[in-house]
């Protein structure tokens, strides 16, 4: 219809129904439905209602957030609220920036938000750079802290190591101590070396001169029974042998990573299959008393730590062998007698008393000789006292080297030898004092300038302790007396001869 036709009427209700509409685009929440006239006159309005719905669209949108609306229309409000969508795309994208660590964002075209934008960009930048700052140092701190604590643990290890050493270096020092027996000593150190070092077979080499005997060996017949055998029968020339001699003479420890890459190492002496090694010296003022030998089987386990160790360990292992010598060499210089070597007077009663009791439990005669050389007094007087000792030494010497390892051999006196035979008749103890005397007799002992000779009256008695009633002492004595008389009776019949004489307890014991 024409709007010229239109009454004017009907124009007002248009142009009411029209403003109807903007009401409700402005002011109403829900979206009413356009219905304009087709008329060209009205088309400015209605294109008008078209970018008002359009624009509360986009400015509804906006209000929830979602910049994705797409406006087509054009003017002045279309325009501001396309550019604001614009702008809060560009913000929103700035602030994803922002997000991302990138604080030379800045807003310049939003009046005082951009104001508030920038100073809040600022303060994040200076923010993350504090705690950027704080970060950088607290991990400079805890890495500090970790070589710290890495520090303090390997110092924490050392100390605990150092102390375990100590403690087996005192309680090894304190076995040692606790005995002088030579034999327990190499017992105890062969055994509590393995708590400062540890191996998988060891042997302790004594060493005399220059040579190395194995003494103690351990854990060798893992390697077979051969090769046990073999190691405890061998026997080093040190000069011969490179490791043994570098230690011998540095009296410092080596250690020997792989035996394969050393030249020198003889496999073939013991067929002991170890790759690694390590040997120290056991030496006192210098000398150098034994060797310590550790292996394993693999190759590199010593390292120069172990050689400290064994160092360490070798110097108690050492003192002990030195006081257990002593202690030995002075037992032996309290039972020997100075000038012949043989045992003396007091220790052969207490032997011959112990093996007294020995032959009654096991119902053994025992046998006592007494030697007495004839007419010594003429060979001082004739060639001087030290020809009468060197005399007194051959006889002791012949003696020794005549009876058995279990016979007891003594100075009894001046030049009387007493020997106790056990597990000996009368009738063996009378062929053995008979053999002696023969081979004094036969003997020429060579002086300066001649040769002498000279006899021995020999003085037999024997018994039976299972038949005896005395006690052991007395027995002794008695069958000391009786060789005694037998001895006199010697004498007396012209010397160079074998007497004897019998207790009452030689007989047998009946039954
Ligand atoms: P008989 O055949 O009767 O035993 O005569 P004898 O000369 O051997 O006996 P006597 O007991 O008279 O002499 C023992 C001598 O032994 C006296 C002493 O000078 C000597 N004598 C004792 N001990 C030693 C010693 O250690 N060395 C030396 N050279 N002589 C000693
Ligand atoms: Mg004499
Ligand atoms: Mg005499």
């Amino acid at each position: 219809m024409d709007s010229s036709t239109l009454s004017k009427q009907d124009l007002l209700e248009q142009a009411l129904h029209l403003l109807d509409h903007f009401r409700i685009l402005i002011l109403e929440p829900q979206e009413a439905e356009l219905h304009l006239t087709d008329s060209a006159q009205w088309a400015p309005y209605e294109q008008a209602l078209q970018t008002l719905l359009e624009s509360r669209r986009l400015a509804l949108a906006l209000a929830r957030g979602d910049l994705s609306y797409e406006l087509r229309q054009k003017g002045a409000l279309a325009g501001a609220l396309k550019s604001l969508q614009a702008n809060l795309r560009h913000l929103t994208w700035q602030t994803q920036q922002v997000a991302r660590g990138d604080f030379t964002q800045r807003v310049e075209f939003m009046g005082e938000f951009s104001v508030a934008f920038n100073e809040m960009v600022y303060q994040l930048d200076a923010m993350a750079k504090e705690l950027q700052t704080q970060q950088d140092e607290l991990i400079r701190r805890n890495d500090s802290l970790i070589l710290e604590i890495a520090e303090r643990e390997r110092a924490e290890a050392a100390e605990r190591e150092q102390r375990q050493l100590a403690e087996a270096l005192q309680s090894a020092a304190m076995a040692l101590n606790a005995t002088l027996n030579y034999e327990e000593v190499l017992d105890i150190m062969l055994d509590r070396v393995g708590d400062v070092v540890a191996y998988d077979s060891a042997v302790i080499m004594e060493v005399e001169g220059m040579s190395a005997r194995v003494r103690r060996a351990k854990n060798y017949h893992r390697y077979g029974e051969e090769v046990e055998k073999r190691v405890l029968q061998t026997e080093f020339d040190i000069p011969k042998t490179p490791n043994l001699f570098t230690i011998f003479t540095t009296l410092k420890p080596l250690v020997i990573s792989d035996v394969d890459q050393y030249p020198a190492w003889d496999r073939s002496k013991t067929g002991n299959p170890i790759r690694s090694w390590i040997g120290a010296p056991i030496y006192a003022h210098g000398k150098v008393l034994a060797f310590f030998s550790l292996d394993k089987l693999g190759p590199n386990f010593y390292q120069e730590e172990h050689a400290h160790k064994l160092e360490m360990f070798a110097s108690h292992a050492a003192l002990a062998m030195v006081n257990a010598r002593l202690f030995q060499e002075i037992e032996r210089l309290a039972v020997t007698d100075t000038l012949t070597g043989l045992y003396n007077r007091r220790y052969f009663f207490e032997r011959a008393c112990q093996e007294f009791i020995r032959s009654c439990r096991y119902q053994h005669p025992l046998t006592i000789v007494m030697l007495d050389l004839d007419h010594f007094k003429a060979v001082n007087d004739t060639y001087g006292h030290p020809i009468g000792d060197l005399v007194l030494q051959t006889i002791s010497r012949l003696v020794t080297q005549t009876v058995r390892k279990s016979d007891l051999v003594a100075r009894f006196g001046g030049e009387e030898i007493i020997l106790l035979l056990p597990e000996t008749t009368l009738q063996c103890g009378e062929a053995l004092a008979e053999r002696l005397r023969q081979k004094i007799a036969t003997l020429s002992i060579p002086t300066n300038d001649h040769t002498l000779s000279i006899t021995a009256s020999l003085g037999v008695s024997c018994g039976n302790p299972a038949n005896c009633k005395l006690e052991p002492q007395r027995a002794i004595e008695t069958l000391i007396e009786f060789a005694d008389q037998a001895l006199y009776l010697a004498k007396q019949n012209g010397r160079n001869q074998v007497r004897s004489l019998l207790p009452s307890f030689a007989e047998k014991p009946t039954a």
